[in-house]
C-alpha cells in the first residue's frame, strides 16, 4: 500500500530585523496558514525561552502552535543542534503538517535556516524560502543613509579578525558594513581616527533602538550582539 499522507514543504520564512511589520504579505501568509512555527532559541532557562524572534512574531497573534529549536551559540556541538532541529523539522513534514520555521532578518543571510536548507536538500526534503529584509538594510533606512552607488563595490564583514582587516576595505573606497561587530573591543577609538562618516546602527526596529553617527556616543557603550555598523560609500553631486 502506497502512503496517502499529503506532504507540504518545509517553509523558510524570514520574519525581517526587529519591527514587525517589516514582513512580506507572503511571509505572514505562510505563517497564518501554518500548522507550527519553529522559532530560534539560544537559551531556555526556568521554562523561560530568550527568542528574538519569538517577539517579533508574538506581535502576529498566530492562532498556530509556536514552538522553539535549541541552538546554543557557541560550543563545539554545533552539527549536532543543526541536525537535531532538522529531524524534529522533518519528522512533522512527514505526518502532514505545514512547517514553518522563521530567521530574523533574510533567511539566506548569515542565517541558521541556512544550514537547515542545505541538510534539506541533501535529504531531498521540499523545501521553499520567503526572503526579508536584513538588518543592514533596514537600518540603513531607518538612519535614512544611502549605503551605495554609482560605481562603488559594497562589502560585508562579519566576524571581523582585527580593526585592520576594516580598515583595508575602506582604504579601497568601497562601502563596508561590519556585523557581529560586537567580537572586536575599541570602537570608539578605531572610529575617532579613521575620520570616514558611518552609522552605528543597535536592535532596529525594536524598542530599544539605538542608532548613531558620533562616535563620542560610543566612548561608553557596551556594543550588543545585535549592533552593526555601516560605512557609506556614495557619489557626491554636482552643484547645478
Ligand atoms: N539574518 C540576519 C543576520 C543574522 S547574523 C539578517 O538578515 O540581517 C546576526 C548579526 O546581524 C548581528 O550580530 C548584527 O550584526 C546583525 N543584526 C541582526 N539583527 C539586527 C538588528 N535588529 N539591529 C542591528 N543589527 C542586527
Amino acid at each position: 500500500m502506497t502512503n496517502t499522507i499529503k506532504t507540504f514543504p518545509l517553509t523558510g520564512v524570514a520574519i525581517g530585523p526587529g519591527d514587525p511589520e517589516l514582513i512580506s504579505l507572503k511571509a505572514l501568509k505562510h505563517l497564518q496558514q501554518a500548522d507550527v512555527v519553529y522559532f530560534v532559541t539560544s537559551k531556555i532557562e526556568d521554562n523561560l525561552i530568550q527568542s528574538f524572534s519569538k517577539q517579533i512574531i508574538d506581535a502576529y497573534n498566530l492562532k498556530v502552535l509556536c514552538k522553539p529549536l535549541l541552538f546554543p551559540m557557541l560550543g563545539k556541538n554545533r552539527d549536532q543542534f543543526y541536525q537535531n532541529a532538522y529531524q524534529t523539522l522533518k519528522a512533522d513534514v512527514k505526518i502532514g503538517l505545514r512547517v514553518c520555521m522563521v530567521s530574523e532578518g533574510d533567511l539566506g543571510f548569515y542565517s541558521t535556516f541556512g544550514y537547515i536548507l542545505k541538510l534539506a536538500k541533501a535529504d531531498s526534503l521540499p523545501v521553499i524560502c520567503i526572503p526579508g529584509i536584513p538588518a543592514f538594510i533596514a537600518g540603513a533606512a531607518q538612519a535614512t543613509t544611502p549605503i551605495v552607488d554609482g560605481n562603488y563595490s559594497f562589502i560585508n564583514l562579519a566576524l571581523p579578525e582585527s580593526f585592520n582587516e576594516i580598515e583595508t576595505e575602506l582604504a579601497t573606497n568601497k562601502a563596508v558594513v561590519v556585523m557581529k561587530m560586537k567580537v572586536l573591543s575599541g570602537w570608539f577609538n578605531f572610529l575617532k581616527n579613521i575620520k570616514r562618516e558611518f552609522v552605528y546602527i543597535e536592535k532596529t526596529g525594536t524598542t530599544d533602538e539605538f542608532t548613531t553617527s558620533n562616535y563620542m556616543d560610543l566612548e561608553n557603550r557596551k556594543i550588543p550582539y545585535f549592533a552593526l555598523i555601516l560605512f557609506p560609500k556614495t557619489e557626491s553631486l554636482t552643484a547645478s
